[in-house]
């Protein structure tokens, strides 16, 4: 029995990419990404969060400081009805040529061995070239990059389908 999921970027996609977010309170979720989420669960579809997070090893914040904003975040897709199947984390540099840290995909990989997923039938969303990457070497070939946190290069991106935020993804995710 395998699942199909959507894989989410954090920082721009599900939250405004503020830069190294850790305070809950300077977090602001994009317009619309639980209306987003629970479309996608009516679908039948499973979430996972994929996320580079190199400022635990940038010392800007601590591993603790990443779990206590994550379990606030769960807590507030509970709220609005939405599980989160599991969040991914690269805590590394980019010089530490880690297999977790996007465009590598690890992240990816750990969760298709854990969850059994059909990445045929999952979906990445993301907001930089490196999720797409990431998910086109997991063998995910359906993917959209969102507009909603940096100007995107469109015409050399590798990306399925461009949006300006994840709340029109329903416009493209039909079934
Ligand atoms: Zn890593």
């Amino acid at each position: 029995m395998t699942i199909k999921t959507i894989f989410l970027d954090r920082d721009g996609v599900i939250n405004q990419d503020t830069g190294y977010l850790h305070k809950i309170e300077e977090c602001n979720f994009i317009n619309g990404v639980f209306e987003a989420c629970q479309y996608f669960d009516s679908l039948g579809y499973k979430i996972i969060i994929v996320t580079n997070q190199s400022g635990i090893s940038r010392g800007y914040f601590s591993e603790t400081d990443f779990q206590i904003i994550t379990n606030w975040m769960i807590n507030q897709f509970k709220s609005n009805n939405i599980n989160i199947l599991d969040i991914y984390h690269c805590p590394h540099l980019p010089t530490a040529n880690c297999y977790c840290r996007k465009p590598k995909p690890g992240m990816f990989i750990s969760a298709k061995d854990k969850y059994n997923i059909d990445m045929e039938e999952s979906w990445m969303i993301g907001d930089s070239e490196r999720d797409i990457r990431a998910a086109n070497l997991a063998g995910i070939k359906k993917t959209i990059l969102v507009r909603s946190s940096h100007k995107l290069n469109e015409s050399k991106s590798n990306a399925m389908f461009f949006l300006d935020s994840i709340f029109q993804a329903s416009q493209i995710i039909i079934k």
